[in-house]
């Protein structure tokens, strides 16, 4: 994995990094990190988000459940900030919206 990201940092090891500076080194190496950081983030999440989704039952009456579109929010975490899809569920027959709460909602 490792060897993979120098290779992206190094365009395939065919960069001159001989008038590099290893505080630039570390900047970009943490540049990366945090962008792949949260791109893995924001795909847990959305494991997530499917995973709450198998709530089918109307807390309130029992009823079923249909998804609806999911409404967006910005996540700002301690290193980066991910774009987080908030599932929503409606109860046809109590006419309510219900936000299913996950780890992500939690934050
Ligand atoms: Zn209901």
């Amino acid at each position: 994995m490792a060897r993979s990201l120098v290779q992206e940092l190094t365009d395939g090891g065919g960069r001159d990094l001989s008038a590099t500076r290893l505080t630039e080194m570390e900047d970009e190496v943490y540049g990366l990190l945090d962008r792949l950081g949260g791109q893995m983030l924001q795909a847990l999440l959305q494991h997530q988000a499917e995973e709450i989704c198998e709530v089918e039952k109307c807390p309130g009456c029992g009823g079923p459940l249909e998804a609806r579109p999911p409404q967006t929010k910005t996540l700002r975490l301690k290193r980066n900030e991910v774009c987080w899809r908030q599932p929503v569920l409606r109860c046809g027959r109590c006419r309510r919206d219900f936000f299913p709460s996950g780890e992500g909602a939690r934050l």
